[in-house]
């Protein structure tokens, strides 16, 4: 904390010795942001003084009027746009992902040994290696690898490797000692532990027996929490975006939050769910809803919650059975009274609502508790959500609006899994799937993002998907559903004012106005006048934050 308040304090009278610093302008721009009156319009130049908060845009000769004495930086005629908004991502999944061995590209043994020696080297805090991805019908062993194979490159520490299709694991001799498997260990029901001819275990586990070594594995440490979180706001900052709606903060990565934001470290802003009601709710709540933290880097005001499982898995809750499974409607997590419970503790406490469902099912239960529980709390201010609203019975679209729900949907979601999708649940609910336009024709904001790590984090993945709903290579033709896409303007506000709105930040965020954070982000095309079909294909050159630049390409 006091490191926090004595930097700021250096800022500030650096800004005072030095007037001609205290302001940045950017020049020369193609700048595009929507204003308070949803107009897209232009701009040239914006201003922004020391802390990062917009002083001017417009034209240079009216910027520059409203600074003179500014550092002047020169886009070039490059595109600029408000910094995008991920409203529903997961960090640290995305940095555990990113920092993992991932063994799919080695050749052969000798390659997978070589990158498990570097990973090592380059990961001296990880207590565990862990990683994956690996095939030794690539290598052409003609066998499993070994433990020993594995300790040839690393052998201080326990190594947990698991094959590309997940069902085997490969240890080294450290991880096979701490998970007690010795030659007496047998193998569990439905798993098999791979042995020599004397019957001690050679260091491939396969199903079941991989749970030997995965229950023994610690929690992440501190130091390695760290390394993760470095890892994804550097990936973050790539893509171009500046803010992030975490969907699931423990307390021990809030604390890493507070800390990052406070020393000004964390390059993204992040807004937060607590991942449940329980013993983390329990002792974060105490305080309250922190609304806003170290200049709106960090807040912690939302809760996530589950309805129901993934449409892929079949374990999304459906009011009837599954089109290609007629004996199953998936299951919900939760009986309606336990749901509505766990709802009403979190509004009690001030905190906003966002339930992840999936099934309509899933989304008719979490409607119902809200029709109730919204009244009753008198928590309609809290903007409460609903996460991916992803099939939805087509009377229910109405309730969102009529009960004052925002729909937190992920337009990648739909590109990813249209053919699945309707193989699931047939062709008429598949009409009140992944339906944008039906949302956005009720009037309601639409909180775009990408549920990171399972999609890309890139948001001009998802503002491509949203307006095309098509693939990458602009399959199929015409989009899938096009009639529910959206226009590259609803797209863009869905990523940018309207994703801010869903985390109560949009008169500090999600456009460039005065008095908004500087955030904004700096791309290689022109996003309004280029091809829809190519805008997957937008590259990120430059990522500012509260005036300040988190990622340049160069
Ligand atoms: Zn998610």
């Amino acid at each position: 904390m006091p490191k926090i308040h004595s930097s700021l304090l250096v800022l500030a009278a650096l800004a005072f010795l030095h007037p001609a610093m205290a302001a940045t302008v950017i020049d020369n721009a193609n700048g595009y942001t929507l204003n308070g009156k949803n107009t897209l319009v232009r701009f040239q130049a914006m201003a922004f003084d020391y802390e990062g908060r917009i002083i001017a845009v417009g034209t240079s000769q009216q910027v520059l009027a409203k600074a003179p004495k500014a550092r002047r930086i020169d886009m070039q005629g490059k595109t600029v746009i408000p910094g995008l908004i991920d409203a529903h991502g997961h960090i640290f999944g995305l940095g555990d992902m990113l920092n993992k061995l991932d063994l799919t590209g080695s050749a052969s043994l000798p390659a997978a040994l070589k990158a498990a020696a570097d990973y090592a080297r380059a990961h001296p805090a990880h207590a565990w290696l862990r990683g994956g991805g690996w095939n030794q019908e690539i290598w052409k062993l003609g066998r499993f690898p070994t433990a020993a194979e594995l300790d040839s490159a690393v052998a201080d520490r326990p190594v947990w490797l698991a094959r590309v299709d997940g069902h085997a694991g490969w240890a080294n001799t450290r991880a096979l000692e701490l998970a007690g498997i010795t030659k007496d260990t047998p193998d569990p029901d439905g798993g098999k532990i791979m042995r020599d001819a004397s019957g001690n275990a050679t260091g491939v586990l396969i199903d079941a027996a991989m749970d030997l070594v995965g229950k023994v594995q610690p929690k992440q440490t501190d130091a390695e929490m760290r390394v993760v979180l470095d890892r994804a706001l550097q990936h973050i900052a790539s893509m171009g975006l500046t803010s992030v709606h975490d969907a699931g903060v423990r307390i021990d990565q809030d604390a890493l939050y507070r800390e990052y934001a406070g020393l000004a470290k964390l390059s993204t802003r992040v807004y937060g769910m607590i991942g449940g009601v329980g013993a983390d709710f329990d002792l974060l709540s105490k305080k309250g809803p922190l609304t806003s933290y170290a200049g709106d880097l960090y807040a912690l005001r939302a809760v996530k919650l589950y309805a129901d499982g993934a449409l892929g898995s079949r374990g999304a809750a459906l009011l009837a059975p599954y089109s290609d499974e007629s004996k199953s409607t998936g299951l919900l997590f939760n009986k309606p009274a336990d749901m509505a419970a766990m709802m009403e503790k979190a509004m009690a406490r001030g905190y906003q609502v966002n339930v992840h469902a999936i099934g309509d099912a899933g989304n008719r239960q979490v409607l119902d508790g809200y029709q109730e529980l919204v009244p009753k709390t008198g928590s309609l201010g809290a903007r409460h959500r609903i996460e991916h609203a992803q099939v939805v019975a087509p009377d229910d679209i109405k309730r969102f609006k009529a009960i004052g729900i925002v729909p937190s949907m992920q337009p990648t979601h739909a590109t990813s899994d249209m053919n699945m999708a309707e193989q699931r649940v047939g062709s008429q609910r598949i009409r009140g799937a992944y339906a944008w336009r039906s949302f956005l024709r009720q009037g309601l904001p639409i909180a775009c993002g990408s549920d990171f790590p399972v999609e890309s984090a890139n948001p001009f993945y998802g503002i491509h998907a949203a307006v095309t709903r098509q693939d990458s290579a602009g399959q199929p033709a015409g989009g899938w559903y096009g009639n529910e896409a959206m226009t590259l303007k609803e797209a863009f506000r869905c990523f940018t004012l309207d994703a801010a709105y869903a985390g109560h930040q949009e008169k500090v965020l999600g456009s460039l106005e005065k008095g908004k954070w500087a955030d904004f982000t700096v791309i290689d095309r022109d996003l309004f006048t280029m091809p829809a079909k190519d805008i997957h294909a937008v590259g990120v050159l430059q990522t500012w934050v509260a005036g300040r630049q988190v990622f340049d390409k160069k």
